[in-house]
């Protein structure tokens, strides 16, 4: 159980005890791993990773002066015997110099990824999963204010900034506190982050900083001009989110007629100016057999990187999470997501964790694996690395801020504030007792808790604090929790009438558009709809996704045959929603 900062207890669900269903997976095993556990090497790490006078540690300094055209005489005689000794590994792992430079040795971002992995492992050991001194990746929403008003806004942002939104000296500042903590991944989302009124010197001051930026947008101010100043400035990376390749399903979910066109140009605009751009949806009950076409489209646009966003009932999505996926519907969707990643014609990312065990259990051995939300490789190396960086990295090795400087485990978990960058170091504020919790993937609920995948996936905490009340139950969006899922919305009105009382609980404010009952009908009626709709889809989920979940166990072989039964329960769960 964890008490939050305010003393409140947040966790009070009764876990219980379930049965195993996947199998024992063969342990990938890397040398590095028992070099990186001995004492010895710990303490080098962390002396390493120690600031100098210079603000510099050893291995950044080793870094920046290794073949360093720049460097004068003297540091060039210095660093000779360093310099000599990395030529001479490179050439025993038979790896280019030139790209080594590039993409490693002066490239500030991956130098930080270093320092910060090799003072975590100095600091806490090599553990699994991997706890880390301060987040790989942060995502920053840094204004509420958005041009937009879409029907499932995490932030439930608005036309109007929050009274209280940090300011430019605050923001800067903050960035250099994320910097000397080796911070090496900053995404900016909103609002809409290109309408913060201090986007320029922020992302100036990044650039400055050595930070690897990437930017979450809606894609309606993606101008040729904006996409020019974007990439001189360094943005890296431009994500537009889509919700349907019909541009009226899109209008509708968005608010606004005639958005659909003008994020699509945004996204041309983007992919014009020669930035790595992505499309992101999220698919709703209603979207997700479109999944293969959406993902076309977004190659057709020429993206390089397709984006799933999983669907979590927090912020205005909770008046639509009758929209949710089934974990059949979800199982389906990560398989098809693993095809395309293994096809390679686009990378894929996803933010449901289950997507990293997808691409154990249905690609190759020396296929592709997702390395967390963002991150992928292939081969063996790759699992290995999964193990340790992979599945959810809430508190662990990431964390969200909000525009007034409250600092969250995930954008999707706005209800647990850990800290307050106004009260608090950056530093100070990620350690804390929640994000202790969240970087021990051993006390969880339900399969989590039992599960061989774990360490590479997790569950979605945000969906089980959303779904439960409890950040550590099971995440009932997978199919090894099916009979979570089974109790969830079989009892839909003893669960919504607990979490009428609890934070982040369901709110019945909004017809859900299938006959459940409209804003203008009492929750009474409301929960009658839900509980009907929740029976028949208890009904169907017990005789065919839980069969299909238990076969799952032994899912790394599993058979086209079952997967059809997947298959089968969305056609007959889709046509019963869409006669009801
Ligand atoms: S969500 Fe939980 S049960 Fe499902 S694969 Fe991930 S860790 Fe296992
Ligand atoms: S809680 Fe974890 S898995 Fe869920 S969206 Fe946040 S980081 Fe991803």
């Amino acid at each position: 159980m964890y008490i939050g900062r305010t003393n409140q207890k947040v966790m009070t669900y009764t876990r219980p005890q379930v049965t195993k269903v996947t199998v024992t997976l063969p342990k990938a095993h890397h040398p590095l791993e028992d070099i990186l556990s001995k004492p010895a090497v710990r303490k080098a790490l962390l002396w390493m990773t120690r600031r100098g006078p210079d603000g510099k540690c050893f291995l950044e300094r080793l870094c920046e002066n290794y073949d360093n055209p720049n460097a004068d005489f003297w540091t060039r005689l210095k660093w000779y015997w360093s310099n000599k000794a990395i030529d001479l590994a490179l050439k025993r792992a038979g790896l280019d110099k030139e790209t080594m430079k590039k993409h490693l040795f002066h490239h500030t971002p991956t130098v930080k990824s270093l320092a910060l992995t090799a003072k975590s492992i100095g600091t806490y050991g090599l553990t699994v999963p991997q706890r880390f001194t301060a987040p790989l990746f942060v995502v920053w929403n840094i204004t509420q204010v958005c041009n937009l008003s879409c029907k499932h806004c995490y932030q439930d942002a608005k036309h109007k900034p929050m009274p209280d939104e940090l300011t430019t000296e605050e923001k800067l500042d903050l960035l250099d506190q994320m910097a000397d903590e080796y911070v090496p991944f900053v995404a900016f989302a909103g609002g809409e982050p290109l309408v913060a009124k201090d986007l320029w010197p922020v992302l100036e001051h990044c650039k400055k900083r050595g930070f690897h930026v990437t930017i979450a947008t809606n894609g309606m101010l993606l101008t040729p001009e904006m996409c020019a100043r974007l990439k001189e400035v360094g943005v890296k990376y431009i994500e537009v989110s889509i919700d349907s390749i019909n541009p009226e399903e899109h209008d509708e979910f968005r608010g606004l007629k005639g958005a659909w066109e003008r994020s699509i140009q945004g996204i041309r605009n983007s992919v014009a100016a020669g930035i790595r751009t992505g499309m992101a949806t999220c698919f709703t009950r209603e979207t997700v057999h479109t999944v293969d076409d959406v993902v076309k489209f977004a190659i057709d646009l020429g993206c390089s990187t397709f984006a799933h966003f999983n669907f979590i009932p927090v912020g205005r999505g909770r008046e639509i999470m009758h929209h949710d996926l089934t974990p059949g519907q979800r199982e389906l969707l990560m398989r098809k997501l693993q095809r395309h990643l293994a096809e390679g014609k686009i990378s894929i990312i996803s933010t449901a964790p289950q997507f990293g065990r997808s691409c154990i259990i249905y690609g190759s051995e020396e296929g592709v694996f997702a390395t967390g939300h963002a991150g992928k490789g292939e081969g063996k190396k790759t699992l290995v690395l999964s193990r340790y960086i992979g599945g959810c990295g809430a508190g662990r090795c990431y964390c969200s801020i909000q525009p007034n400087g409250i600092i969250n485990a995930c954008v999707y978990i706005p209800s647990e504030e850990v800290g307050d960058i106004r009260r608090q170091s950056f530093k100070e504020i990620w350690e804390n007792a929640l994000f202790s919790v969240l970087s021990d993937r051993e006390d969880r609920g339900d399969h989590c808790g039992v599960c061989d995948y774990r360490h590479y996936c997790g569950g979605c905490r945000a969906r089980s604090l959303a779904y439960t009340g409890d950040i550590q139950a099971g995440d009932p969006g997978c199919v090894y929790n099916a009979h979570e899922w089974v109790e969830l919305t079989a009892g839909a009105d003893s669960v919504m009438a607990t979490h009428f009382a609890m934070p982040g609980g369901f709110s019945l404010s909004a017809g859900c558009g299938n006959g459940c009952g409209t804003s203008a009908e009492t929750p009474l009626v409301q929960l009658k709809g839900l509980r009907h709709h929740a029976e028949q889809l208890a009904q169907i989920v017990t005789s065919g996704v839980v069969q299909a979940a238990v076969r799952a166990g032994e899912i790394s072989n599993v058979p086209e045959e079952d997967v059809r039964d997947f298959d089968e329960v969305v056609d007959r769960l889709s046509s019963l929603f869409a006669k009801n």
